[in-house]
Order: structure tokens, then sequence, then C-alpha cells
């Protein structure tokens, strides 16, 4: 039998969501080992959107993914989590004294007596564009997600899809590439206003195209694409040149095996209460993407909130005896001296 280990919380999930409740737990002297199918932190953040700037984290008025998943594992360091990468969360059960008993497709065991279910949308596949070739040029050619924007500089871009992804890269990579043509089915988008008009306004100085068609066929041979051929409405096709296609047609979440750890779903999504963010079931917490509740929004700074009061209602569960007393971190020097700053 593979060897167990025992901690206080596992931790589904190296999002940013889970990497701060790593440090809400710690707050409360609670240690955690962190799953993550990814081979490395950061979820959405690091895996989608490295280098795109977010506005929105209090306190903060920009940083990049990758750096907003640098700062968190800077600031959760003192707490020494366990990480798991590369591993998924796959079965869940209990052992005879009562804690989860988690279990990773490479045969990781740990038990805890507290399970937080951080896992987004669950690993997140992207959805392909109905090219059968398409698998071909996967990884040489066409990237569902920009790692490093200086791959694309100099490239003749084509970028297909109508959403969010799609017009901000299509804003972002203009001045770096050679040439940039934007491809979507229909002249109306579902990004946002503001950056259809930058993009408009892009094509009108005559610095992108945007052609109103579908990637149908992709032309080039060993991985390396030479032209995009995109279908029309009117069933008319044109070719692009184009060394490089970033499909940006979604992705489809993929919830996985925890679709059946046997907690209650709401379309793939884990109902909870907003005073723990605590499950049906007793003493699994749902946090970040994964959960819902009447008014979530799927933010970064709302999956915060969530993770410190799943952290309290944690400790109450794992320490029923011992009152925590409110502290702020400014004034206690008990707190200071977790984080190893007095
Ligand atoms: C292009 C884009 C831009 C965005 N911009 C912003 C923004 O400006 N501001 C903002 O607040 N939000 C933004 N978001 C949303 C934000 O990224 C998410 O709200 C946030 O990532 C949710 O964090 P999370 O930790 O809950 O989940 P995720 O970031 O999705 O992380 C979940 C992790 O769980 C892992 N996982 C899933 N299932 C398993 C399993 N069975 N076993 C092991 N690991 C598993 C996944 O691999 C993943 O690493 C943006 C999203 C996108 C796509």
């Amino acid at each position: 039998m593979a060897q167990e280990t025992s901690t206080d919380v596992i931790i589904i999930g190296a999002g940013p969501v889970g990497l701060f409740a790593v440090f809400q737990l710690g707050l409360v002297r609670l240690k955690a080992h962190v799953v993550d199918i990814l081979d490395k932190p950061g979820g959405q953040c690091a895996e989608l959107y490295p280098e795109k700037p977010i506005y929105d984290i209090p306190g903060i008025p920009v940083c990049t993914g990758q750096e907003l998943t640098e700062s968190l594992l800077a600031q959760i360091a003192p707490f020494e989590p366990v990480f798991h990468f590369g591993e998924m969360a796959a079965s869940l059960g209990k052992t005879p004294d009562g804690r989860w008993r988690l279990t990773t497709d490479a045969g990781t065991v740990l038990t805890a007596p507290v399970l937080v279910v951080a896992a987004g949308g669950g690993s997140f596949v992207p959805k392909r564009p109905p090219s059968p070739e398409i698998e071909a040029y996967e990884g040489t050619s066409v990237f569902y997600a920009v790692r490093r924007m200086e791959e694309f500089r100099g490239r003749n871009i084509v970028i297909a899809g109508g959403g969010d992804s799609a017009l901000d890269w299509t804003v972002t990579l203009a001045p770096l590439a050679e040439t940039l043509t934007l491809v979507h089915r229909r002249p109306e988008f579902r990004a946002a206003p503001d950056m259809v008009g930058k993009m408009r306004a892009l094509e009108a100085e005559g610095r992108i195209k945007f052609e109103i068609g579908q990637p149908a066929v992709l032309k080039g041979s060993d991985g390396v694409l030479e032209a995009v051929q995109i279908k029309r409405p009117d069933g008319s096709v044109l070719d692009i040149a184009a060394d490089r296609l970033l499909p940006f047609f979604g992705l489809t979440m993929k919830l996985g095996p925890i679709a059946d750890f046997g907690l209650n779903l709401n379309e793939n999504l884990v109902p909870v209460d907003t005073a723990k963010f605590e499950t049906d079931t007793d003493t699994v917490f749902a946090i970040g993407d994964i959960n819902t509740y009447p008014g979530k929004l799927k933010l970064i700074l709302s999956g915060f909130h969530e993770a410190a009061l799943m952290a309290q209602a944690a400790h109450r569960y794992i320490h029923p005896d011992t009152v925590l007393r409110f502290q702020y971190m400014t004034s206690s020097s008990e707190l200071q001296r977790l984080l190893k700053v007095a």
C-alpha cells in the first residue's frame, strides 16, 4: 500500500486562490499540501495570461499574471506549503478515523481532516477549430495561449475568435507582429466594447486586418504553417499567409475526477454557503472559480476573500477547543512571528 502523508489541509489547485488559501491557513497555524495537474503554480494566471496586465488586485495598480503568481509564492513562503505539481487529484475516500484520503494519478496519498477544492474550472482544455490537420501544427505554429510574447515578434499571425482573449491579444500583439489578421465568423464581438474599439482603431490605421470567416484548412508541412484558409459566410474561401495561428474559441472546462468526489454540483460548479465557503459536505470547502453562490463574481479578489473565511472555519474543525482571537497583522507580533518578519 502507498505511503500516506498526513497534513492539516489538502488543497486541490495551485491557482491564485489555492495559493492565497495557503497564506490564510498559515495565519491560523494550519499546514497545507497543494496538488495541481499543471507543472507550475498560478492556474489561469500563469497558464493562460502570464504576460497580461491585471488591474483589479487591491493595492496593486498593475501586475502581470506571472508577477501575481510570484508575489503570492513569496507571500506564502514562510508557511512552507508542500506542492505536488503535475499530479491530478484522482480519487477521494476516507480513512478509518474519518479523515479525507486524496489519491493522485501519480500515486501520492494525502490525508487530512479538511479538504479545500480550489480547482477553478477544472483542467482547462482549449476548444479546437474544426480543421482536421490542426494537431500536426499544435505547439509549433498553432498556440492556444501566449506564454512569451517575444515568440510572436515579426510573425505573420492569424488570431481567430471574437471574445476577450481574441481581442486582447489582437491589440497586445499588433505592435510586435509583422502582419496580424483577426478572423471572426461575424462582425459582432463578445469582447469588452473598449477592446473592440481599440481593435477597430488599429484596423482603421491599417495596422491589422479583420476578416469575417472561420479557419477551415491549414496549409504548410512538417508542423510549419504557411497559410490559413478561411471560409467566409457566403462559402467563398480566402488564403491568409501566416506562420502563427492563435485560435481563441474558449475553453472547455473539464471538471475531471472531482465530478466523482460525491460533492453536490450545479452545472459543474460547487454550491457553497457564504459564511464559510463550505460545501454540502462537512469539512470540504470550495473557493475561487469552482464555487457558486448568489452574486458570485469569478474574480481573483472574490477568491481571496473566500479563502480568508474558509481558513477560520477550517481552524474550528481542526482545533475545536481553541478560540481564534481576531488580530490585525499590523499590530500582532504573534502573526508577524508566523510570517518571520518580527
Ligand atoms: C484571459 C483572462 C483574463 C483574466 N483577467 C482577470 C483579471 O484581470 N482580474 C481577475 O480578477 N480575474 C481575471 N481572470 C479570471 C481569473 O484568472 C480567475 O478568476 C482565477 O484564475 C481563479 O482562480 P482559481 O485559483 O479559483 O482557479 P484557477 O486559476 O483556474 O486554478 C485552478 C487550478 O486547479 C488545477 N486543477 C483543476 N482540477 C484539478 C485536479 N483534479 N487535480 C489537480 N489540479 C487541478 C488547475 O490545473 C489550476 O491550476 C481572467 C481570466 C482569463 C482567462
